[in-house]
């Protein structure tokens, strides 16, 4: 099989949830596609603002990017330069979006024309979900924030500049409320201690809120005076829920949510659509630039209302459901079965009534629909930064859709997979990097292939 694995990434398992923090596509596909887990290195402090303070906006000749100028100068994150979150936040947001341009051509030069990024208009406090991991400095205080990068570290973090502030507000209040309720903090060296770790999820629609507190044990004292406190600070907190991680692991969450307040998910309204999202579903961090790189999808497919769509890796079903609006019939396949829950309530939800959902690897249901001769008009695959398989890519041939749209959050094995598409009867057409995480080193491009006709 080459350098290609079947079977499950492990990397994704659940939320993708891993330490140490770097973020992101984790925010996916590093966590979630996923998180504190992805990525990272170092950088320096400063960054955001002008040395005035404020941004200046700036329209390129295409319109598209209509993105601020920042400088080095000014306000910045003070943990910066230790916390290994933002490998770019020095670099002035024009250049970064130039980098990321530059490493997406140079990647996949030899597959065509790689289109002009389109960058964010304010790429600050885009995350919709924060991850901080607790720990007691060397006074002894409790402290919140992220690994600092390649080590166990954690660097305290109160002002990060890619975090959602609200979510960043109901850790700094968990972490206070921690020290009044005499709550032990989890010491990864002894494996001793309750709290280990905090994820906020916000619906930047919705405005609805899901607080995740990952424990050692699902006992949390004085629970109800717990919520009832972090609640009076923070009406608008919708739901909180315990995540029970007893393993000496580097997933931040493990596999046992149990409810303590409100519906146990989030909703949140994309292109459209509303989607639930559970503790351990995947969903996009930046749903503004979610939306930009969705509509891209969907509009490289060119639907016409009558193809048969196959969304594989499809996480709540969000690709599929706005490519359902426009197709005979949509097929989604996705390996975590709280993300197949949440994606076939969406569908209900929305009233969609041509798309379904199955829960396997996307490899193995590819193969065996490619084995029952089954066709598609239209694939779309998202896999995690580990690429797909070559079981997957394989199949989708065998079947032989006209189109294959990939979104993929890693150049690199997009490259990887092109080569085999290219080697297989598929020319690329058309290449979009979309900037879904600013200040970071990542890109999402999508892309699309074209069966070529023998
Ligand atoms: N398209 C979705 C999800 C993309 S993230 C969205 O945009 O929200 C990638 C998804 O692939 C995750 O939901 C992850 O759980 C899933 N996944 C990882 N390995 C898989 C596999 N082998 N088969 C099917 N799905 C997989």
């Amino acid at each position: 099989m080459g350098e290609y694995k079947k079977a499950v990434d492990k990397s994704f398992n659940k939320n993708s949830e891993r330490r140490p923090s770097n973020r992101g596509p984790a925010g996916r596909k590093s966590s979630d596609k996923g998180l504190a887990g992805r990525k990272a290195a170092g950088e320096k402090a400063g960054g955001w603002k002008t040395g005035d303070g404020r941004f200046t906006g700036r329209k390129t000749s295409d319109g598209k990017n209509n993105v601020k100028k920042q400088s080095v100068n000014g306000g910045g994150c003070s943990s910066a330069k230790k916390c290994g979150g933002c490998q770019y936040q020095s670099i002035p947001y024009e250049k970064q979006l130039r980098m990321k341009q530059k490493m997406v051509e140079e990647l996949l030069r030899p597959f065509g024309k790689v289109e002009k990024i389109i960058g964010m208009k304010d790429p600050k406090y885009y995350r919709n979900k924060v991850h901080h991991v607790f720990a007691r400095d060397q006074k002894g205080q409790i402290i919140a924030g992220n690994y600092q990068v390649n080590s166990h570290r954690v660097v305290p973090v109160s002002d990060c500049l890619i975090e959602d502030k609200k979510s960043q507000e109901i850790i700094e209040t968990i972490r206070q409320l921690a020290k009044s309720f005499k709550i032990r903090i989890y010491d990864e060296d002894t494996d001793y201690g309750l709290l280990r770790h905090v994820m906020v999820r916000r619906g930047f629609t919705s405005g609805e809120i899901m607080v995740i507190l990952v424990l050692r044990s699902p006992i949390l004292p004085s629970k109800n005076n717990f919520v009832k406190a972090l609640r009076e600070k923070h009406p608008e907190i919708t739901t909180i829920v315990i995540n029970v991680n007893d393993k000496r692991t580097n997933m931040v969450l493990g596999s046992r949510d149990i409810l303590l307040y409100g519906p146990g998910f989030i909703k949140d309204t994309l292109c459209g659509c509303t989607f639930r999202i559970s503790p351990q579903s995947f969903y996009q961090v930046n749903p503004v630039q979610t939306e930009v790189l969705y509509r891209k999808a969907v509009e490289y497919a060119e639907l016409n209302g009558k193809e048969t769509v196959i969304d594989a890796y499809c996480g709540i079903g969000t690709i599929g459901m706005i490519a359902a609006k426009h197709a005979g019939k949509v097929l989604g396949i996705e390996l975590n079965g709280d993300a197949v829950r949440d994606a076939c309530v969406n569908a209900r939800e929305n009233q969609m009534r041509n798309i379904q959902f199955e829960q396997g690897d996307a490899g193995d249901y590819m193969q065996e629909m490619a084995m029952m001769g089954e066709s598609a008009d239209v694939v779309f695959m998202d896999p995690p930064r580990s690429g797909s398989t070559e079981i997957f890519m394989e199949s989708v041939v065998k079947m032989g859709p006209k189109k294959v749209v990939y979104v993929s959050c890693n150049p690199e094995t997009l490259a990887r997979d092109l080569a085999y598409f290219a080697k297989h009867g598929y020319a690329v057409k058309k290449m979009q990097p979309v900037d879904m995480f600013p200040a970071t080193e990542h890109v999402e491009t999508v892309c699309l292939m074209s069966r070529k006709e023998k």
